[in-house]
């Protein structure tokens, strides 16, 4: 096997990373992990760190539970590929599907199976605009994402998603992709807007949105209930509750991308309960397998399902599927996760540890170079500012939020810098409030390193 300068040899040689700065990469090298053990991983010198970011919001049940492998293992085993195209299913599929749409936040009918948050995102998009040809009104198809909104990096997905690298040098969004403005109260409120105030002016911009677009041609609206990679956003006073009567009004679908919130993240099973969303289709993937391995979901709700079904009986195939929707080994995988979330209680430890993460991130609400301090359930995220009256940023050059998570690393544990310099917090749902508080004295050394550098 390769010894440890090989290994990082061959990655600065071979790898060309996701999301990485390539030329910085050269410098820095890898964190090259070797091994997994609950809420740490151990690099090859056999260096633990607390996974502060469940590797991307994903992996919830940690690095070695065995009850996963076993799965895998059993169904690689006695039929480790089979698929779902024309009239083919196998019995973890049907399961798994079973198993969603008994846990599903409100009555949906059917489950259609990718491989990635993405994939999800675009076969809802697919989805929406092959209903609204089912409906006869094929000119009903303009989507609404939000600012900040993550929605994945296919050209569609990315396209939805509004962040600035997605959309700079890809000629991105495509065609009938539109955004309105982003929930963060904290940036973008005015001065004496209340929260709430902040709320209804957003879905008014909504609502102003559609009608300069025509309502005809607007089909649809996502949202995340917590936004996640925008520099984990929460929603502001009643938001939900004044953007879906602006839906409603207009006949609008709704798609809650429940990638980072489903399966317990903000302390209720879905996001969707959190804040009261009745999404007509639901996106799901990440801790739906816990991330062993790649699997989404999509849930749709009998009326979109209807339209789906007369129509394919009329024109034939619904010609959307990917090699491996549905994945016998994923799928298996994703069934003995949803069983453990049961069998070991999950909502209560996010219940404990989710109350630990936020007293701590609160506490740091009066640090020089915080800004906001944010949160729900086990997610989070610290907001770094230069000024705590104006909330006026550092230069981008100084690039805090990412230095902090660079010695963060030093001091053992692994968080994600954010969109406007926001740290992000969102450990594995099973950890303990013992080592929240490990993972938050790691990360204040780091913070106050830092502080000291930049404040002197
Ligand atoms: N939606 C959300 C809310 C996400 O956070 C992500 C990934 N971070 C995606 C979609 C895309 O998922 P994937 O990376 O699996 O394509």
């Amino acid at each position: 096997s390769m010894t440890s300068n090989t290994l990082r040899d061959a990655d600065l040689s071979y790898v060309l990373h996701p999301y990485t700065n390539l030329v910085a990469h050269e410098t820095k090298g890898p964190l090259i992990a070797v091994r997994g053990e609950g809420v740490r991983v151990f690099d090859e010198t056999g260096r633990d760190y607390i996974e502060g970011m469940a590797g991307l919001w994903c992996a919830s049940l940690g690095f070695n539970e065995p009850r996963l492998v076993e799965a895998a293992t059993r169904q690689m085993k006695e039929l480790p590929f089979f698929h779902m195209f024309s009239h083919k299913s196998h019995a973890p599929g049907i399961e798994l599907s079973q198993a969603l749409i008994e846990r599903a936040p409100v009555p949906m009918a059917r489950v259609f199976f990718a491989n990635s948050g993405s994939e999800a995102n675009d076969t809802a998009l697919k989805m929406i605009w092959y209903y609204n040809n089912a409906v006869g009104r094929p000119e009903k198809k303009k989507v609404i994402a939000r600012q900040r909104a993550y929605h994945g990096v296919t050209v569609a997905s990315a396209s939805l998603t509004c962040l600035p690298a997605n959309h700079r040098d890809f000629d991105l969004p495509i065609a009938r992709i539109l955004h309105t403005g982003s929930p963060q109260y904290y940036r973008e409120g005015l001065p004496g807007e209340s929260e709430d105030e902040f709320a209804r002016r957003r879905a008014r911009e909504l609502e102003e949105l559609i009608l300069a677009e025509g309502p005809e041609t607007v089909a649809a609206f996502f949202a995340e209930p917590v936004m996640g990679a925008g520099g984990v956003i929460l929603p502001p006073g009643r938001y939900f509750e004044y953007i879906q009567e602006v839906l409603r009004k207009y006949d609008i679908l709704f798609v809650a991308d429940e990638v980072i919130c489903g399966f317990g993240r903000t302390g209720q099973y879905w996001g969707s309960q959190t804040y009261d969303l009745k999404p007509d289709i639901l996106t799901c993937a990440k801790a739906l397998s816990s991330a062993y391995l790649p699997i989404s979901a999509v849930l749709v709700n009998e009326k979109v399902y209807q339209a789906l079904r007369t129509n394919s009986g009329k024109i034939g195939t619904f010609g959307h599927g990917y090699t491996y929707s549905a994945h016998p080994v994923s799928a298996a995988v994703a069934l003995e996760t949803l069983r453990l979330y049961d069998e070991r209680d999950i909502l209560s430890n996010v219940a404990r540890s989710g109350a630990r993460l936020q007293a701590r991130l609160r506490a740091l609400a009066d640090h020089p170079l915080v800004g906001d301090a944010r949160g729900i359930g086990l997610i989070g995220a610290l907001e770094m500012v230069k000024d705590k009256a104006s909330h006026a940023s550092f230069e981008p050059t100084l690039a805090v939020g990412p230095r902090i998570v660079e010695r963060a690393q030093e001091h053992g544990v692994i968080l994600r810098a954010m969109a406007a310099d926001a740290i992000a917090f969102s450990p594995p749902l099973i950890i303990s409030e013992a080592e929240v508080d490990d993972m938050m004295d790691r990360f204040e050394r780091a913070l106050n390193d830092v502080a000291a550098d930049i404040l002197k």
